[in-house]
């Protein structure tokens, strides 16, 4: 079977992990700091605070912004549950915005969701699309809104000719390190921003909210043994097993993006006389492929279910991104929202499938998808 995605792990790899755990740290070190500075350096912003998941890096991003009870956040519906779970963690309310055809949340959708509560908007770049910044960016302002990117799709994206990351157009970008994203850690995730004051609030809730610098304690240090607890923080560290695994994968990103690229390339030239919409470039963002999912069209005489089945017949694993997050049972149960809130994500959510899409697919195996969803049309 080939997966919709998988990880790719080299002796390189495998070696840099091996050399950690004969050395002196397992948890946080240098390791970890080094993968931060690497990391921030490659995507073009001022501090990275790495984290032990995605899911973490979101729940720290939204308390970092001052997200509380009785806030409204604006996410979309079009992602894994976690991108809207974690306003939930700081007690505010997610408030779902309709998507366009791109997967990627609507703009003008966002303008209208906003009331006198709405504190922060937390767009997702769809599949690695970067969405509109600028206009997010441009209702943020109007509003007084804190942007939070879900770049955990889009590590290798570009808008307007700046890495995802950069945060040009944010005030925090969030990443995922699960193996079926750009560069893998097993579990791991960071953050970006180019603010000191939201780097400081990262770092110390990330540990507890335990603060050891001699500068910033309240009274006096009575001896070396002295720290403070003056948030109420977590243990969300990265390990520098982890990290040491992060920047050995960061060193082949570059590579590991232009494979996904030319595949996603490949896909497009073979599938154009299909009855499918492909992903994409748009003119001023550069797709960055996590997943190279397709829309089945309504005329095409094949339902997404029974391209999903045809491909499974012939040994390829397909997956659907996503089962819209309003249409949950928790979310019906606990905040009422429910199917016909978001009609364009709806809509995605029963044409989408999404195609093997990973830098350890071979030629063969690229030919194997196209043959395969070729013949799916045909029979
Ligand atoms: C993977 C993913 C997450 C969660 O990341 P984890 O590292 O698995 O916690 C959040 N948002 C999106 C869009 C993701 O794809």
């Amino acid at each position: 079977m080939i997966p919709y995605a998988r990880q790719t792990i080299d002796e390189e790899d495998i070696k840099a992990v091996t050399e950690v755990l004969k050395g002196d740290y397992l948890t946080t070190g240098p390791k970890v700091a080094e993968f931060e500075q690497a990391f921030a350096a490659w995507v073009g912003a001022k501090y990275a605070v790495a984290v032990s998941s995605g899911t973490a890096a979101l729940h720290l991003a939204c308390l970092a912004a001052g997200i509380n009870p009785g806030d409204e956040v604006i996410v979309t519906p079009m992602s894994f549950a976690a991108s809207a779970n974690c306003v939930l963690y700081a007690g505010a309310r997610p408030v779902f915005a309709d998507i366009e055809s791109t997967g990627n949340i609507d703009p003008s959708q966002v303008e209208q969701a906003v009331t006198s509560s709405t504190k922060a908007v937390i767009p997702v770049h769809y599949g690695g699309l970067p969405f509109r910044m600028e206009e997010i960016s441009r209702t943020a302002q109007k509003h007084g809104l804190t942007v939070v990117e879900d770049a955990c799709h889009a590590l290798g994206g570009e808008y307007r000719g700046s890495r995802i990351g950069s945060c040009r157009y944010s005030d925090m970008t969030v990443f995922s390190f699960h193996p079926v994203k750009h560069i893998t850690t097993g579990e791991g995730g960071m953050i970006t921003t180019n603010s000191q004051e939201l780097y400081q609030k990262l770092v110390d809730l990330r540990s507890h909210g335990i603060v050891r610098e001699l500068s910033r304690f309240e009274k006096e240090s009575p001896g070396g043994w002295y720290y403070e607890m003056q948030d109420l923080g977590f243990n969300y560290r990265m390990s520098d097993i982890q990290a040491a695994l992060g920047l050995s994968q960061l060193k082949k990103l570059p590579r590991f993006i232009n494979r996904r690229r030319a595949i996603a390339d490949r896909y497009s030239k073979s599938f154009k006389n299909l009855a499918l919409e492909l992903p994409g470039d748009t003119p001023e963002a550069k797709h960055a492929y996590h997943l190279y999912a397709v829309k089945v069209k309504a005329e095409a005489g094949i339902d997404r279910k029974k391209l999903y089945e045809r491909l499974k017949e012939q040994g390829i694993l397909a997956q659907v991104h996503y089962i819209p997050i309003h249409t949950m049972p928790y979310y019906r149960q606990n905040l009422g929202t429910g199917w016909g809130d978001c009609p364009v994500a709806e809509d995605h959510y029963h044409r989408v499938l999404s195609l093997p899409m990973y830098p350890g697919l071979t030629d063969d195996d690229v030919d194997r998808v196209i043959e395969a969803v070729t013949n799916a049309f045909r029979i």
